[in-house]
């Protein structure tokens, strides 16, 4: 796939998405104006950018990066995050309703916008430093950076319990070692929340960036499931550099 079969894509198909939604439960009724407005606007992008393009992006299990710009415009990354910190301050229940147009659209571009915005923006504003949110939120919430959120392990699965991947800190920096696998955005994030133990068992998140010696994330093909979004392995093998100790840890 390539940026001129997307294009012929987006011409020749366009119009074909025709849904017009369902309330089975009368659920509209309990919405304001704005949270319609915006639901429809999202509505109106899954028809338009996502409908026409993901048949085949699933087929060939691609990744429509090129969609990234686009999903920031929207306000889909992070649209929970205030302002200063470019979000837009929305309230949940706009969040679901932007996510659930886009999940009609594709899960795995939903998973995309959802651990973008969830799971890694989430946590650096609710735990990060000034000077983190300052530096990772605006970019995350343009989609100029990707963010990945690592939890799950080869061995443990996504039970934190049993989590084997471990830091300590080291004057200025974190040394980290583990290993994930099955993590969304990962094979394109520029950064990585990922989860560890610290010398006392307890979990904590840590701010990885793309570049930081010993972090790389091989590509897991032929998924099932999620076809158009990118899955990745992180084996966390050697000393990652990281910023001062006491300015990359994210959580407690
Ligand atoms: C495409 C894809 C993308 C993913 N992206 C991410 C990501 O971005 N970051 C990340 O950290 N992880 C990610 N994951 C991993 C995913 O979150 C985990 O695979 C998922 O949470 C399930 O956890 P598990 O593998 O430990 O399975 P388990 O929790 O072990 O579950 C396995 C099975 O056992 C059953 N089970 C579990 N516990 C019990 C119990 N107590 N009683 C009865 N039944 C039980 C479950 O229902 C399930 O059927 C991704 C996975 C996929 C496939």
């Amino acid at each position: 796939m390539n940026r001129s079969k997307l294009e012929e894509l987006w011409q020749s198909q366009s119009s074909r998405d025709t849904f017009q939604g369902c309330d089975f439960y009368e659920i509209d009724d309990l919405l304001t104006q704005e949270h319609k407005q915006i639901r429809e606007s999202v509505r109106g992008w899954v028809k338009q950018r996502l409908s026409p393009i993901i048949n085949e992006c699933a087929q060939e299990s691609y990744f429509p990066k090129e969609l990234l710009p686009e999903m920031g415009d929207l306000g889909l990354f992070g649209p929970h995050v205030p302002r200063q910190y470019g979000g837009s301050g929305a309230d949940y229940i706009t969040y679901g309703l932007m996510m659930q147009e886009v999940e009609r659209g594709d899960s795995g571009i939903r998973s995309t916008a959802s651990v973008q915005g969830s799971l890694v923006m989430h946590p650096i504003y609710l735990f990060g430093s000034e000077e983190q949110k300052l530096k990772y939120l605006p970019k995350l919430a343009t989609g100029e950076w990707l963010g990945a959120f690592g939890l799950t392990e080869p061995d443990h699965g996504s039970n934190p319990n049993g989590m084997l991947s471990h830091f300590t800190e080291d004057g200025d920096y974190i040394v980290l070692n583990g290993s994930k696998t099955w993590i969304s955005n990962a094979p394109f994030a520029d950064i990585a929340v990922v989860w560890a133990k610290n010398p006392q068992g307890k979990v904590q998140g840590v701010i990885v960036e793309r570049g930081m010696e010993g972090f790389s994330t091989p590509e897991i093909h032929n998924k099932w499931s999620l076809r158009a979004s990118a899955t990745a392995r992180c084996p966390i093998r050697r000393r990652q550099s990281t910023r001062p100790a006491n300015g990359t840890r994210v959580s407690g």
